[in-house]
């Protein structure tokens, strides 16, 4: 898929003020813009509204916006936080950098899937990336799911973060494979789940294996208050 097409975002939604439901910095104030998008497909997927169209009518689930737009919108939530999302936002780097420098001094994180490195103008305007690459239990082939340079490109930062989705504690495995190849140091595992039932059955599963690897676990706190609503 070509990434960055002309001026502007094309966006899914722009939304908040809410909480970041993920990683280091759950529980904080945030407003969240959600690109649409995404050069992956993952079973699990809970914004398949950002890309997949055998189930949803892009016409109706994006727009093409200008970055003013998209910060006037962010203006109106009083946030300190903004949260770039998708999809894929780095399919619209350009588009993204822009956007980041516009929204300064609110402090920016970036939720990708590390499959495509950042470009140098990008890394200084974003305080935290938080990449979440995939494992085979997303469905997808490995050799788009996964890209070492891609994901050792965001290392190279230091300030990015990575999130492994897990459902159970064999999946781990996969993981520290990826760890070990790229050298990642600051890891996560989230539970996949869509219900407060099933995440909190998963991190219970995972907790003493991810603890023993010498990682973090994250909650997906968004779900637990508002289930699969979007938008919130
Ligand atoms: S990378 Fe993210 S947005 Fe894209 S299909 Fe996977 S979960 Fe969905």
């Amino acid at each position: 898929m070509a990434t960055d097409a002309v001026s502007g975002l094309v966006v899914s939604e722009v939304f908040g003020p809410t909480l970041q439901g993920e990683g280091p910095s759950a529980g904080r104030r945030a407003g969240f813009v959600r690109l649409g998008r995404c050069n992956l497909a993952c079973t699990w997927c809970d914004t398949a509204f950002t890309w997949d169209w055998s189930r949803y009518d892009p016409s109706v689930e994006l727009r093409r916006a200008g970055v003013a737009e998209v910060v006037a919108e962010v203006q109106a939530m009083d946030v300190p936080m903004v949260v770039i999302t998708g999809g894929e936002p780095l399919l619209q780097q350009s588009g993204v950098a822009e956007l980041a420098a516009a929204l300064a001094p609110r402090r920016i994180e970036v939720e990708t899937a590390g499959t495509i490195a950042p470009r140098p103008e990008l890394v200084p305007l974003v305080h935290q990336w938080n990449v979440s690459p995939k494992l085979a239990n997303s469905g997808n082939r490995r050799d788009r799911r996964y890209r070492p340079d891609a994901l050792r490109a965001f290392e190279a930062t230091g300030r990015a973060v990575f999130k492994f989705v897990a459902a159970q504690p064999a999946d781990l495995d996969e993981a520290a494979a990826i760890v070990a190849e790229c050298g990642l140091t600051d890891v996560w595992v989230m539970p996949e789940g869509t219900s407060a039932e099933v995440l909190h059955a998963r991190m219970a599963a995972l907790a003493d294996a991810v603890v023993a690897r010498g990682w973090s676990l994250t909650p997906r706190l968004h779900v637990e208050l508002w289930g699969d609503k979007r938008g919130v």
